[in-house]
């Protein structure tokens, strides 16, 4: 894998929120630090299966809490092409498949950090 190759196909990410900042890191996931100090890592296989949108929310095996069931086979090839930001509050992926209309709100964003002890604390999103 190449570096450099990485560095020139990801997106900019929004920077005009208040809540957490937003970066890359080395290894293509999104990171978000924030404002309270905790940090939350995202590959964006996992952000595509989470698109909170009510298309995704239809899938047939909705999850307690929202999340929907986007098979992972599907999601892992999906790449952001652009990452956009929705006033302060959210953002938005237009996705490598098409798929643009979900919303991430940062607040549900924190609500599904992968690290462990966000997940210890709210249903298995797997
Ligand atoms: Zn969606
Ligand atoms: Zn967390």
């Amino acid at each position: 894998m190449n570096y450099h190759y990485l560095m020139m196909t990801l997106p900019t990410l929004p920077t005009n929120s208040k809540r957490g900042k937003l970066s890359w890191t080395g290894d293509s996931k999104i990171k978000i630090e924030w404002e309270d100090g905790h940090a939350s890592l995202y590959t964006l296989t996992y952000l595509r299966r989470a698109c909170p949108c009510a298309r995704c929310k239809q899938w047939p095996k909705k999850e307690a809490d929202g999340f929907p069931a986007l098979p992972e086979a599907q999601a892992r090839n999906i790449q952001a092409n652009a990452v956009h930001p929705v006033g302060r509050y959210a953002i938005q992926f237009m996705w490598s498949d098409g798929h643009m209309t979900g919303y991430y709100p940062y607040e549900y964003l924190r609500k599904i950090c992968p690290c462990p002890e966000c997940t210890t604390k709210r249903i298995p999103l797997a």
